[in-house]
């Protein structure tokens, strides 16, 4: 029975990962970060023309692309009104609601600048208007500027990024919390299944790839895919789970702590059918080798995996995730165990992938 890895060290480097900030299409520090983690473990690395970090293992037998996507939602500066606030677009998939009175991080010209999303105070609105939740084209940023003029010699122009300021935290019982768990676990669970796997030869050229720009329509996996043509694929990322108030275990039967969760279709199947042969290596392994796992079914989002699967003449493709609690948020919830059981149940996926493809 092969060890697992050191616990201290994964929630350190989902620390590490969660910390840094990148939006789609400003992937670059999470980047390279991943380029110095798992160079020790990989024969080749390069970067693409779009941004994706390209981590290649060989070995004897079929090509296995893993793919997790850096980037995570963010902002971007739209207007500097005269009075040195920021208006901004949202990058990727938010729910208005959970910006409000957020600190964030303005990646300026000069370096980063701490800003918090500002609003109108509850005192002087109008009965009616505090029923009404506060639209995202209503909210700005506030870095302190006097003016545009100041808020541009802080190194401000339009296009500057920023992201939520929250820093990873643990939480009773094996649960940790900080933005950006999707799809920074992906990210992390990528580095330590390529580090168990250079320990020995393997029977598969494993390409191991960071994507950009998952959260605006899954873009860097998608040319990446293309440039690849890998005999198989898997999408590592995080899913919605049931498990908490406000939700009921009829809109997801998946649990936070009960195993990674394996993707049988995603959004009502226009995302994702998981192919047949993927599901049975993916299930048969965890079974083998007592590793839990959930089998997951969702209406909603998509993930790499919906545009790998359809590169050419189409590719075998499998989605797993990490079932994560209030996922789009600053405080998104994961259990440290799914991480593990995730790693090891990819990692003997890969060991007898022979048997299956
Ligand atoms: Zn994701």
């Amino acid at each position: 029975m092969e060890k697992g890895g050191n616990p201290k060290e994964i929630k350190s480097l989902l620390e590490k990962f969660t910390n840094a900030h990148g939006i789609s299409g400003f992937e670059d520090d999470v980047r390279e970060l991943l380029e110095k983690e798992i160079e020790p473990y990989v024969d080749t690395l390069r970067k693409d023309n779009m941004g994706n970090l390209i981590a290649i293992k060989k070995g004897e037998g079929p090509s296995i692309m893993l793919a997790a996507h850096m980037d995570e939602i963010g902002l971007m500066v739209r207007y500097i009104d005269d009075n040195g606030f920021l208006r901004f677009v949202g990058i990727g998939g938010w729910f208005d609601q959970t910006l409000l009175n957020q600190r964030v991080v303005v990646r300026g010209k000069k370096g980063f600048i701490p800003g918090v999303i500002g609003s109108k105070p509850p005192h002087v609105m109008k009965e009616d208007d505090r029923k009404k939740p506060v639209k995202i084209e209503d909210m700005f940023i506030d870095i302190g500027a006097k003016d545009r003029e100041d808020a541009e010699n802080l190194g401000i122009e339009i296009g500057t990024t920023a992201s939520i300021d929250r820093e990873f935290v643990s939480l009773a019982n094996g649960k940790v919390t900080s933005k950006a768990f999707d799809d920074r676990a992906g990210i992390v669970i990528l580095i330590e299944v390529m580090k168990r796997l250079s320990k020995h030869k393997i029977e598969a050229n494993v390409y191991a790839v960071g994507t950009v720009q998952e959260e605006v329509g899954l873009k860097g996996a998608r040319t990446c895919a293309f440039g690849i043509c890998p005999n198989l694929a898997l999408a590592l990322d995080t899913t919605i789970p049931g498990d908490h108030p406000g939700i009921n275990k009829t809109d997801s039967s998946l649990e936070v702590g009960k195993g990674p969760v394996i993707t049988v279709a995603d959004a009502s199947g226009r995302g994702l059918i998981a192919h047949p042969q993927v599901l049975k290596w993916l299930k048969d392994t965890a079974v083998e080798n007592k590793i839990p796992y959930q089998l997951g079914v969702g209406s909603g989002g998509t993930t790499d995996a919906t545009s790998i699967h359809l590169t050419k003449e189409g590719i075998p493709t499998g989605t797993v995730s990490i079932a994560t609690r209030y996922i789009h948020s600053p405080v998104e919830v994961l259990d440290m165990a799914d991480i593990e059981a995730c790693i090891s149940l990819i990692v003997k996926a890969i060991e007898n992938v022979g048997r299956y493809f």
